[in-house]
């Protein structure tokens, strides 16, 4: 195991070659060194983008690894590359590693995070494509998914030049329709969108389709919530309580928005 990224994510999100979950032995801990981190809650130290996390070792691996959150750092345990980090190494740089050749450094934490944005949009786009309801849209977002994995394989000055926020723009059109198609014939289902719910009580609520996209959840209370066909695009889960919910069917669900909840009762 390497860095954060070697929890690895609990659903299998691989389509074709291209990975959508991190593979930490094929990354050079990309994320242990390229962003910055902000002592708080998440990350016990302040470290500056670029320079390396105090507890990664030589070998790319982290001296800490099974003990993330007993040490503060629980920010790493729930962090998600959705693959892009080995997609980086390996793909874009060919194996190549920025302790080795430190001129290329730079370059490959830039690429790091366009990818990482790529790598996101791909999992959320392969979930939709999942979505009978939504089979209306699914040649648009084959096509997307196309044009995505197209970006994703361009050399370090290409995958710079994209302009990501008008391609994130196109996709999250389409999303947000195979989510409408998706969650159509639920009766008025609740629109959180945007929503400030943190802390908030909503044990066994009816949410079955609501719009939770971008909702700040952050320690609501959702213990035996009916949350089937919920659109969780973007929302902020952390510390949220979901023991008992029924997540069936749940939308745009992402394996690290779990990792930052309370499913079950182990700690
Ligand atoms: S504690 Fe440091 S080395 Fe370990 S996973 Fe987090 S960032 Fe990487």
């Amino acid at each position: 195991m390497t860095g954060w990224l070697a929890y690895g994510n609990q659903i299998d999100s691989t389509d074709g070659d291209m990975k959508l979950e991190a593979d930490c032995a094929r990354c050079a801990a990309l994320c242990c060194v390229a962003p910055a981190f902000a002592k708080s809650s998440d990350f016990a130290i302040d470290k500056p983008a670029g320079k390396p996390c105090r507890n990664l070792r030589d070998d790319f691996r982290c001296g800490i690894h099974e003990r993330l959150d007993q040490r503060g750092f629980h920010g790493c345990v729930v962090f998600d590359c959705f693959g892009a980090g080995q997609h980086v190494t390996q793909g874009t740089f060919g194996g190549r590693d920025w302790r080795s050749e430190p001129g290329i450094a730079g370059p490959m934490f830039a690429a790091l995070d366009v990818m990482r944005a790529l790598h996101e949009l791909l999992w959320y786009l392969t979930e939709a494509l999942e979505l009978d309801a939504a089979v209306r849209v699914h040649q648009q977002l084959r096509a997307l998914k196309e044009e995505t994995e197209r970006l994703s394989e361009g050399t370090p000055a290409e995958i710079q030049g994209i302009d990501l926020e008008s391609h994130r723009r196109r996709v999250n059109r389409v999303l947000l329709r195979a989510s409408e198609l998706a969650r159509a014939g639920i009766p008025n289902p609740p629109d959180h969108r945007g929503a400030n719910l943190i802390g908030r009580r909503l044990r066994g609520r009816d949410l079955r389709g609501a719009n939770l996209r971008g909702a700040l959840l952050i320690g609501a209370d959702l213990r035996e919530a009916d949350l089937r066909r919920a659109d969780f695009t973007g929302a902020d889960v952390r510390g949220a309580d979901l023991r008992g919910a029924d997540l069936r069917d749940a939308l745009f669900l992402t394996p690290s928005q779990l990792r930052s909840a309370r499913v079950s009762d182990n700690p």
